[in-house]
């Protein structure tokens, strides 16, 4: 059983309220700050106390609400911007690497991500522009109506507030957070992005699990020029490896804290193998189509119809995934035209 530990949490996330700051038992903090983006609403800071300093990890959205939310967390903890001594990121997306370089800026700390996902900064794919393309392109194989491409394409790409910093501690599976007084041990755990990274607090038995575990929903698992080419099956081995630790608690990015990673991620894995099966029944039903035509067949929290263009752009990139997945076991071919047709081998 998957049972809720941060419960005043979830009370907030019912009342549609923000949630506290909080000094947890394990001597962890847990710091809300906001995020504009309607389903999520806040991302979890998390701050531990080292001997010579705090350790931020996501220090979130780069906007002055979610500065000042972080800043007077971080004063709730006893401290000031100028003793943090670490900052890291599980993962570039906005909501977590935002406020990095600032944070950097103003108390001089390191800053440490994965090599993998250093690697899908907007500059090594030659900017914004490079990356909208590549991204237009895999629209058009997937067979997304020309209209809602338009549409997506200006919604699409890097937050231009965002400074790309550069990361100077680069950590690897296994590898020991560089904090004196805390043993933090780094797992990589690719699938919702090729370089994510979970924490796992030896001495205090619990995990951050940044967007990988989620108590409630399960994380977006698409295909873009930034991703590897088969995130899913990377998603599943990473579940499967951070379920298997001794974890008293878990502290996820977004919604509450919960017990039971085991439970969950073989919940998460059961979703998965039940989309691949459902996916696999509409390959069989209507052989021969695109990505886009197979999404439209599957079941979504709404129907089709009533899903924005976005949330259409988001089913086409999970169903992508479901497909790459297959294609790597040999259960799929396609056609070789624009756009790719699809059917069981
Ligand atoms: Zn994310
Ligand atoms: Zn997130």
């Amino acid at each position: 059983m998957v049972e809720i530990t941060g419960a005043d949490q979830k009370q907030a996330w019912i009342d549609k309220r923000f949630p506290s700051v909080e000094s947890l038992a394990s001597g962890w903090w847990s710091i809300p700050t906001p995020v504009p983006i309607p389903g999520l609403r806040y991302v979890l800071s998390y701050v531990a106390e080292g001997d010579d300093g705090i350790l931020v990890v996501d220090p979130g959205w780069a906007s002055d609400e979610a500065w000042d939310a972080l800043t007077a967390g971080i004063a709730e903890t006893g401290h000031t911007v100028k003793d943090v001594v670490g900052i890291l990121v599980t993962h570039a997306h906005p909501d977590h690497y935002g406020l990095a370089a600032k944070l950097k800026e103003e108390s001089g700390a390191w800053l440490g991500m994965h090599p993998a996902e250093i690697a899908t900064f907007p500059r090594r794919f030659g900017g914004a522009e490079q990356l909208r393309g590549q991204m237009k392109d895999l629209w058009i194989g997937s067979g997304i109506p020309q209209d809602d491409i338009e549409e997506m394409s200006q919604n699409f790409g890097p937050r231009p507030e965002i400074d790309w910093i550069e990361p100077e501690v680069r950590l690897n599976e296994g590898d020991m957070v560089p904090m004196n007084g805390l043993n933090l041990k780094s797992i990589w755990t690719p699938g919702h992005t090729p370089g994510h990274l979970c924490f796992y607090d030896e001495d205090k038995q619990v995990m951050l699990t940044g967007d990988h575990v989620l108590p409630r929903i399960t994380p977006n698992i698409g295909v873009s020029p930034q991703q590897t080419p088969n995130p899913l099956q990377e998603f599943m081995d990473s579940l499967t490896q951070v379920g298997a630790y001794e974890t008293k608690d878990v502290y996820p990015a977004h919604e509450y804290r919960f017990n039971g990673i085991a439970e969950r991620t073989s919940e998460l894995r059961e979703h998965h193998e039940h989309r691949l099966a459902e996916l696999v029944a509409a390959m069989e039903a209507r052989p021969n189509s695109t990505t886009y035509e197979l999404a439209e067949a599957l079941t979504w929290s709404r129907p089709w119809s009533d899903l924005q263009t976005w949330a259409r752009r988001s089913a086409s990139g999970e169903t992508l995934s479901h497909i790459f997945m297959l294609l790597f076991q040999g259960k799929v071919l396609h056609d070789g035209g624009v756009p790719q047709r699809w059917r069981l081998r």
